[in-house]
């Protein structure tokens, strides 16, 4: 047994029964640590030195369940791809617990990958090395640029493999969040007309996540205000989701479900990388009208709690547009270099991306290299008139840019070679050195041009696979 390695407090579990099904996670072969994220065990309060062992891996792969747990599997349905599904629910994923971290915020602790559930439907309830291991390394790299996300804790193999269209090395990832509570969660109960379990579950959210807000009308529109805010910061680092189902949408306002998506290189709005988006719903530009679309069905689920008033319901909904604008346009500012606000710096921004989009730029260089005088056309007269009627120094700027536009992002041909490396040759090296260069992105360091240039011919023809 493993004995007081976490101090579990299973709020869920205890104060919404009847949201989740009891379950156990499938006992495998030969647990072993891939990857214990000693950071984030440090502000979760965890021995890292006691679980970067064989006892840890037992824990992180679902063989020995720690003391104090509760584990359960989440119900939720979902719009996927537009699509209501009533009952999808956590089919391949366990919820071990809570626990409250250094600064005093409770995060979720949560298996992905450890086996049947009472949601599995036809699901095997696995997941393979690769899709681990890129969860793991995309979430850390939105931690690194500032983004609210999840992360992993640990990543494991268990020695199994997972029959996919290749086998793949059987996998589990440990995954740390603000909560699991998803749009889909509140349509769970909504579409059943369970009106008990959603004024349980909504009231419990706020309790959690947004204790400042009264009515059920302040919990949509703090929910509306985070979702702006997240997506305005995808905007900005040029990331693309790939699968914004309502059910991969939480409420907390952080990223969450890390599947298909992938950083845009060459700038281009429409940008699709993941195999499964064939009609383009979730491409890179699509995305806040997307997050508006899932909001929507949100505050439908909250109906029955507002008194089926869709009147104030809409009003809230109508908010996001200007949120999002103004989120958007203060991190623009920023990425440009501009102190001070002007009528005309959202046409100013949106002319680089169309010089950027006209011109197949790299979006994350071309930002990192205005400071330094990147060619951007005639887009750079407009702008440099812009500065003119600031009073910053050059160098300052230029300082105060690089604190903001990313040298590195997750490319995708190098995530793809630590996945390969990691899978294929069981080597971690390109995995340990692409965590490490992700953590720090705005910092620019020697040996490390490579992590900062986009692909080799660029990426054309990519594809990203959710790999479940
Ligand atoms: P996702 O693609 O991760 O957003 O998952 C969508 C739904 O499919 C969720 O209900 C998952 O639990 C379920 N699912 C995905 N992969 C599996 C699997 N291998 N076994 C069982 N359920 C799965
Ligand atoms: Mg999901």
């Amino acid at each position: 047994m493993a004995h007081n390695l976490f101090a579990f407090d299973n709020s869920y579990a205890r104060e919404l029964e009847g949201c989740y099904a009891a379950g156990a996670a499938a006992q495998v072969p030969a647990p072993r640590m891939v990857k214990l994220n000693r950071g984030l065990a440090a502000e979760l309060g965890l021995d890292a030195e006691a679980l970067d062992s064989e006892a840890g891996a037992a824990i992180f792969a679902g063989n020995t369940v720690p003391d104090g747990a509760f584990v359960l599997a989440q119900a939720y349905a979902g719009h996927q791809f537009g699509h209501f599904v009533p009952q999808l629910g956590d089919g391949r994923a366990l919820l071990l617990g809570e626990v409250i971290d250094v600064h005093g915020r409770r995060r979720d602790l949560h298996l992905k990958g450890s086996g049947r559930t009472a949601f599995s439907r036809g699901g095997d309830g696995k997941a393979g090395l690769g899709p681990v291991l890129r969860e793991y390394l995309l979430g850390e790299a939105m931690h690194g640029l500032g983004i609210p996300t999840t992360r992993a804790l640990a990543a494991v193999t268990t020695g199994e493999r997972v029959v996919r269209e290749v086998p793949l090395p059987g996998a589990v990832l440990t995954r740390v969040a603000a909560s699991h509570i998803r749009v889909g969660t509140f349509q769970f109960f909504a579409s059943r007309g369970d009106t008990e379990r959603l004024r349980l579950l909504a009231d419990y959210t706020m309790r959690r996540h947004y204790p400042g807000v009264t009515g059920y009308l302040g919990l949509l529109g703090a929910v509306i205000d985070a979702q702006a805010s997240l997506l305005a910061r995808w905007m900005h680092v040029g990331f693309i989701h790939g699968v914004m189902n309502t059910d991969n949408m939480a409420i907390s306002g952080e990223t969450i479900d890390y599947g298909p998506c992938a950083f845009l290189d060459g700038y281009k709005a429409l940008t699709v990388f993941s195999s499964i988006d064939r009609g383009g719903r979730y491409a890179y530009g699509q995305q806040p009208e997307i997050a508006l679309w899932n909001l929507a069905r949100f505050a439908e689920t909250l109906l029955p709690l507002i008194g089926g008033d869709v009147e104030a319901a809409t009003a809230e909904l109508q908010r996001f547009g200007d949120l999002y604008e103004r989120y958007w346009e203060r991190g623009m500012r920023a990425k440009l270099g501009l102190l001070t606000e002007e009528a005309g710096d959202a046409e100013l921004a949106r002319g680089l991306l169309q010089t950027m989009e006209a011109g197949g730029m790299d979006y994350t260089q071309t930002f990192r290299g205005l400071g330094r005088g990147v060619d951007v056309g005639a887009w750079g007269e407009k702008w440099r008139a812009r500065l003119a009627r600031e009073g910053a120094t050059p160098e300052g700027r230029a300082e105060a840019m690089e604190r903001v536009n990313p040298v590195y992002i997750a490319r995708n041909h190098q995530v793809e070679a630590a996945l390969a490396a990691a899978t294929e040759r069981a080597d971690l090296g390109p995995f340990e050195t692409l965590c490490e260069v992700l953590a720090a992105p705005f910092t620019e360091r020697a040996g490390w041009e490579g992590y900062a240039a986009p692909a080799p011919g660029g990426n054309v023809g990519y594809k990203t696979f959710c790999g479940t």
